[in-house]
């Protein structure tokens, strides 16, 4: 991944370059290891005497720095003024490589900090790169702190009698799922220790939580309606009732 000109912020000393590094759900599940490269300016200390070396080709100048002068504003009167001047160092851009370590379960928008790695500028101590995890949306899964949830379509005869289905996990491990009994359109179950491991204590996991849907024939033919008229409870009109909003 590259990275340059990211946002700055002003503080004290240099500025911070502020990055958001993209994640994915399996990094914050499983943890992982991310490399960044920032493009930064550096202030070259092989320069002096020996800018001739192939390793100092692309040095240049530094921006200016501001300096505290004396000057005569009158008669016996001698006032301070900040200046910008001609930096004596010269400067060059390089490519830094980062290693983020993504620990298990970190939060989205958390803040990898490497101090003092930005910018440098002579006689003025860097700012941070602050990489901000931004999480890629899952095809499957949707975070909220340590809980996952997913949706599932099942067929109205699953729905019905039950059925057994498994899936994949975020690391690879099979999650199976059987029900025996009727599962509603839009019924809710809750796995426990199936969500993601917890920050700081990666052994212990949220839950998960499953949102059924149900998928129903668009049709239903003569035949099928005749076997459905034997096997479903009849019902009266007072069957068919006007719910309160
Ligand atoms: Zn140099
Ligand atoms: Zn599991």
């Amino acid at each position: 991944m590259f990275f340059g000109g990211g946002q700055r912020k002003d503080t004290g000393r240099g500025k911070n370059m502020d990055i958001e590094l993209p994640v994915t759900l399996e990094d914050l599940y499983n943890g992982n290891e991310k490399l960044a490269t920032v493009k930064r300016r550096i202030v070259c200390r092989n320069c002096k005497g020996k800018a001739h070396l192939p390793r100092c080709a692309e040095c240049g100048a530094c921006p200016k720095e501001k300096k505290m002068v004396h000057r005569r504003a009158g008669p016996g009167m001698v006032v301070q003024q900040e200046v910008m001047v001609e930096s004596k160092e010269k400067c060059k851009r390089e490519d830094k490589r980062l290693t983020a370590t993504i620990e298990k379960g970190m939060p989205d928008a958390e803040e990898i900090v490497f101090k003092y790695e930005s910018e440098q500028k002579p006689g003025q101590i860097p700012g941070d790169v602050v990489l901000k995890l931004k999480t890629t949306p899952h095809p499957m899964f949707t975070r909220s702190r340590d809980s996952l949830s997913m949706k599932i379509a099942i067929p109205l005869r699953a729905a019905l009698l039950g059925f057994e289905t498994s899936f994949k996990h975020l690391d690879g491990h099979t999650v199976t799922l059987k029900r025996t009994t009727v599962t509603k359109p839009g019924q809710v179950i809750r796995i426990k220790g199936e969500g993601m491991p917890k920050h700081g204590t990666p052994s212990e996991f949220g839950d998960l939580t499953i949102t059924f849907s149900v998928d129903f024939p668009t049709t239903v033919e003569a035949a099928l309606a005749q076997g459905l008229e034997k096997l479903l409870p009849t019902f009266s009109a007072s069957d068919l009732r006007i719910l309160s909003s």
